[in-house]
């Protein structure tokens, strides 16, 4: 079996008191069959306390004020405190350390959604790396007996080509965009179409980099508006959050067209004269490299190459409107604070909900709006 992290994995140590935004609040904490036999099995003071304050029904933590029923005043875990970390649950053990299997490769990242894991990917200043071990464990084999290996080989190969893109910095960002998004749908269609071993990888990504992509303003003003009523019909996690997007429509584009370019251009000087700009585009090329990594390789379960690339691209921009707004709105600095704060408040309402991932892509999938022709002009301004 093959293992594959980022460098920083290690680095991660939860924050737990300190936290400017806890994990265990905000959110239902899903309890696995075996904890909860060990809570319903502790006979103490702290034993009635389990009982009292778990949904055995639901097989979750009881909330109080939207906050998990044991986490104390300090923001500590009263579990923790009081039986010790071999106590947690499995999602409180691991998160925010994630896991996605393949046949004989298991890929772990750490969720943007978790403050200080954002902190960390975001604070880097160099490429993001990978690191790879391997042992002679073998996969579960009948887990996987309807495993695409070619596909994934195929789509492997292809993340590895599309990370030297996004981590070349003599690109520009947006055009670094652009070919994530060429050419994952170049892969799509030849799969579409039972071509996908005859596309040469190399000689297509050779061809979409010399190709010049024209932008329009127009077409970024007319794509984010229309992206921020897709991003309403999600199911939302968080109440602030329904409010945050309905503030970012009424102040960045029911005003129209010269407004947002004003906003646009002011944002533009402030972050030339706070000297940020460089570190504006090494930002996004970790978050890009971040939902790249996490999601494009698991087309190989439904096929969805292309929308993975959309999720990763429309993720990158959808934190930057929010932080184009709160400077407007609230004049928070484009400041390595902000962007992780933006990042991880973004990435708990998307990548928490299965339901919000999949309608997405469905929406990627069925909108003529992330076509190619439709969705790549609105990048280059
Ligand atoms: S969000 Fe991250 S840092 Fe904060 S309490 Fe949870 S695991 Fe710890």
């Amino acid at each position: 079996m093959r293992y594959r992290k980022p460098k920083y994995y290690p680095d991660f140590q939860c924050i737990a008191g300190s936290c400017p935004d806890t994990c265990c609040a905000g959110w239902q904490i899903v309890i696995d069959e075996g904890s909860l036999e060990k809570y319903s099995n502790i006979k103490s003071d702290f034993g009635t306390r389990l009982l009292n304050s778990i949904d055995w029904y639901q097989g979750t933590f009881e909330q109080y004020h939207r906050r998990c029923s044991f986490l104390n005043e300090e923001d500590l875990c009263d579990i923790y405190r009081e039986l010790g970390p071999e106590a947690l649950c499995q999602t409180c053990r691991q998160y925010p350390r994630h896991v996605e299997e393949f046949e004989d490769l298991r890929e772990y990242s750490l969720s943007l959604s978790c403050p200080e894991a954002a902190r960390i990917m975001l604070s880097a200043k160099e490429k993001t790396e990978f690191e790879e071990t391997e042992d002679s464990v073998a996969e579960n084999e009948e887990e996987y007996l309807e495993f695409d290996l070619l596909l994934f080989d195929c789509l492997e190969e292809a993340r590895e080509l599309i990370f030297a893109v996004l981590q070349d910095r003599s690109l520009e960002l947006s055009k670094r965009m652009a070919v994530l998004l060429r050419f994952s749908f170049e892969i799509q269609e030849a799969l579409d179409k039972g071509e996908l071993f005859e596309l040469e990888l190399e000689e297509c990504l050779e061809a979409i980099l010399k190709r010049e992509e024209k932008g329009s303003f127009k077409a970024r003003f007319r794509n984010r508006k229309a992206m921020a009523d897709d991003l309403r019909k999600l199911e939302v996690l968080r109440e602030d959050w329904r409010k945050e997007v309905a503030n970012l429509r009424a102040q960045l584009y029911d005003r129209g067209e010269e407004t947002y370019a004003e906003i646009l251009e002011s944002f533009w000087k402030v972050l030339k004269g706070s000297g940020a700009e460089g570190d504006w585009d090494i930002w996004g090329e970790q978050i890009l490299v971040f939902f790249v990594y996490t999601y494009f390789c698991g087309a190989v379960y439904d096929d969805r190459i292309y929308t993975k690339a959309v999720l990763s691209v429309f993720s990158l921009l959808w934190i930057r409107e929010i932080l184009l707004e709160r400077w407007y709105i609230r004049g928070e600095e484009p400041k390595l604070e902000n962007v992780c704060r933006a990042a991880w408040e973004y990435a708990r309402e998307i990548e928490h909900s299965d339901e919000n991932l999949d309608l997405l892509e469905d929406i990627f999938d069925g909108s003529a709006l992330y076509t190619p022709e439709n969705f790549l002009p609105g990048l280059t301004i």
